[in-house]
């Protein structure tokens, strides 16, 4: 169903239910629709300067959201990368070492797979995507609870 706004030839407006913009076209053109007010046939859809506009301002500000995440994004990466230590596929070990105090408390990103983040996630260590990374080459950071400032950062693979 699509709801127009309507406007007839005595500049009255009202609401109309159709089943799609081709059964208004149809009614238009046929005589059943007629103004409630002054039973007029001469029936048209009013412009909506209004919804136009807030449609559009709407637009602006997603792509404004989606621009300032996509800037945060890459900052946040490039510190991962710059601050962090690279442990590759040693990332889920590293990162459990970590987490068990085992090892030095400093930031790591690496290589794993979905199944490993699972993983350690399940372990409590805590994991979160490195944002800004393609799909393909998404990474993921985690930070020990016991080490506050420590980090990790792991690629899945799927
Ligand atoms: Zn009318």
């Amino acid at each position: 169903m699509i709801k127009y706004q309507l406007r007839c030839d005595g500049d009255h407006e009202f609401e109309g239910w159709f089943r799609n913009s081709a059964d208004f076209d149809i009614q238009a053109a046929d005589g059943t629709l007629s103004c409630p007010a002054c039973g007029s046939a001469k029936i048209g859809k009013a412009i909506m300067a209004p919804a136009v506009a807030s449609s559009e301002a709407k637009a602006q500000r997603v792509s404004d959201m989606r621009r300032a995440i996509a800037e945060a994004a890459a900052r946040a990466r490039a510190y991962v990368e710059r601050n962090f230590d690279y442990v590759g596929d040693r990332f889920p070990e590293e990162a459990r070492k970590i987490h068990y105090g085992e090892s030095n408390p400093r930031g790591i990103y690496g290589e794993a797979s979905g199944a490993e983040v699972k993983a350690l996630i399940e372990e409590g260590v805590e994991v979160a995507p490195l944002p800004g990374a393609a799909k393909a080459d998404a990474k993921t950071t985690a930070s020990s609870p016991a080490a506050p400032g420590a980090a990790a950062a792991k690629k899945t693979l799927n």
